[in-house]
């Protein structure tokens, strides 16, 4: 007969994370750039006593547990007050990402049926556009004071988030429940067809949070001061927030000031030891360093993923500001840490050109999540390091479906990641290319089919394939190669302006080459791998 443990059970829940950074480490300081333009200064006991203060005022406006309350905002004390405040009482944290384009952000909300809707004040235009597309949302949170809820607004009913909080008396206890409930949302529009929802639970969470923390993951500590520029609607800000409140380090919120000079001054004055972010947002970093001559005096170690960070990018951080790269690869799907690059003992004697070959790949398994790759038929491929294959993983923060949909994406109790890559023997993990057909664009998704449904709009094309193309401040924007209708005559800036008012803008494809034929695979589908690297060289106009 089995012998069972004598531990105690404690249910792996979000509130105890926030119980034990303001209990353990309630003076260690929350700092916001805040979207009113000032700077904000909190601490972990007082998130904890205004998270339970907004728990009260939800369940007051009436949610029930498992209710999705959603967010539109940047990086923020209030918005991590959010997050502790409805995953700790039992509601679904569903940030949104506002870059979308708006009937999207629209479509994301009644996908999740979103009973509140948190919003910074400067993305409330969005929200007032959209309201009457959203019948599920019965109250609109301004993440603001009193002094400055807008004078006028197409809301009627607009809720100050300032005035919830006061109005409560922060005598709240966390209520404990099973830890496989969900705790937060997050739509990715990283795969085809509509944007789909990955539902965290609360275990898989505070797993996650201990993985990220690990020394050979994103290595953090008391001592350190975190600047996430992530934004918190990308996968919970990488979950930084968690793994932050779980080592009792002080936090650093840009809010919505990402551009070189804002982010550098706050890095100098908060003396930020540490940050994540994709490569794009730390070109204009660097740029606004390297022009101006500055010096950074207390950036030690930043993690780069979301996309692939170029080597030289790496290598200007290490060697120019003596700042230390980990690249790492995740997914929404992965919440999202996956893989690291972090070196094992055996590379100790390798050369530096060698070591920092091998760390510029995406890296190796962080504990609790395995991957393996595959071919075509979904035989498993050797970990030799040339082989490259689908790449699936599994593990306890993968995740396992996708809200609202009944088909598995699992294979075999795998996920496929929709990314091809090669494994050598020690485990380093390389992406080679991508099988799903979406283009990356600063860390923001472009669906090729959104792109293609317009242009196979105009009347003198008569087939449209979008394929990424390399370009060095976005890591990829989008190229259309285009088959004219016999007889038509079309200029590819005609083409390009044809998007106008039909996409996002930043969404426009770059350039447009013609072509006579456009080739497909043998199940008629575009032949996008062939179509890529018959135009890796291409040189967009934009770079
Ligand atoms: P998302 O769900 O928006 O976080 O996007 C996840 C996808 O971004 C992955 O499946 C990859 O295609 C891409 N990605 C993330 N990190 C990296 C990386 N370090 N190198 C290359 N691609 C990456």
């Amino acid at each position: 007969m089995s012998l069972m443990g004598q531990m105690m059970h404690m249910p792996l829940l979000i509130s105890s994370l926030l119980t034990h950074a303001a209990r353990h480490n309630g003076d260690t300081e929350i700092v916001s750039k805040r979207v009113e333009g000032d700077m904000h200064r909190s601490n972990w006991a007082e998130v904890g006593v205004r998270s339970r203060k907004l728990a009260q005022a939800l369940a007051r406006l009436g949610c029930e547990q498992g209710d999705r309350i959603g967010t539109l905002a940047w990086n923020g004390y209030r918005h991590m007050e959010i997050y502790y405040g409805v995953s700790g009482s039992g509601l679904v944290c569903h940030t949104i990402n506002p870059r979308l384009f708006p009937q999207q952000v629209a479509w994301i909300v009644n996908d999740a049926q979103d009973k509140v809707v948190f919003v910074d004040l400067n993305i409330l235009p969005l929200v007032e556009k959209l309201a009457p597309m959203m019948p599920t949302v019965k109250h609109v949170v301004l993440m603001c004071d009193r002094a400055n809820m807008p004078r006028e607004t197409a809301l009627p009913s607009l809720l100050c988030y300032e005035d919830l909080i006061a109005a409560e008396d922060g005598a709240y206890e966390w209520p404990t429940f099973d830890e496989n409930t969900a705790a937060s949302i997050c739509y990715t529009s990283g795969t085809t067809g509509n944007p789909k929802g990955a539902i965290y639970s609360h275990r898989s969470t505070v797993l996650h949070a201990f993985a990220a923390a690990l020394p050979d993951a994103m290595c953090i500590k008391a001592t350190d001061v975190i600047l996430p520029v992530v934004p918190m609607f990308h996968v919970n800000a990488w979950g930084l927030p968690y793994a932050a409140a779980m080592v009792g380090c002080k936090l650093v919120f840009p809010g919505h000031h990402l551009d070189g000079a804002s982010l550098f001054n706050l890095f100098e004055e908060e003396k930020v030891t540490m940050s994540a972010g994709v490569p794009t947002i730390w070109l204009g970093l660097l740029n606004h360093v390297k022009s101006n001559n500055l010096k950074f005096s207390t950036f030690k170690s930043t993690v780069i993923g979301g996309a692939a960070c170029p080597p030289a990018m790496i290598r200007t951080f290490e060697n120019d500001f003596g700042v230390e790269v980990v690249h790492a690869w995740g997914m929404t799907e992965l919440s999202p840490l996956g893989t690291l690059g972090r070196l094992k003992t055996k590379h100790a004697s390798w050369s530096t050109e060698q070591k920092q070959k091998l760390l510029e790949k995406q890296g190796k398994s962080v504990f609790g999540v395995d991957m393996r790759i595959v071919d075509a038929d979904g035989q498993v491929l050797p970990w030799d390091g040339k082989s490259a294959g689908d790449l699936e993983v599994r593990g306890h923060w993968v995740v396992s479906g996708y809200f609202n949909i009944d088909k598995s994406p699992l294979h075999d109790g795998w996920f496929p990641t929709g990314d091809v890559a090669t494994i050598d023997p020690d485990g380093y993990m390389q992406i080679t290319d991508r099988s799903k057909d979406v283009i990356k664009s600063g860390g923001e998704w472009i669906s090729s089919i959104d792109l293609e449904n317009v242009l196979m709009g105009h009347p003198a094309v008569h087939e449209a394939a979008a394929i990424a193309c390399v370009h060095p401040k976005w890591d990829e924007r989008p190229l259309m190669v285009v088959v004219k209708k016999p007889g038509a005559e079309v200029t590819a800036a005609e083409l390009i302006a044809f998007f106008d008012g039909k996409i996002p803008k930043w969404q426009t494809p770059d350039d447009a080459v013609f072509v006579d034929e456009i080739p497909h695979t043998a199940t008629g589908k575009i032949y996008k791998l062939k179509l890529r690297e018959a135009f890796k060289d291409h040189k967009l106009p934009t770079v």
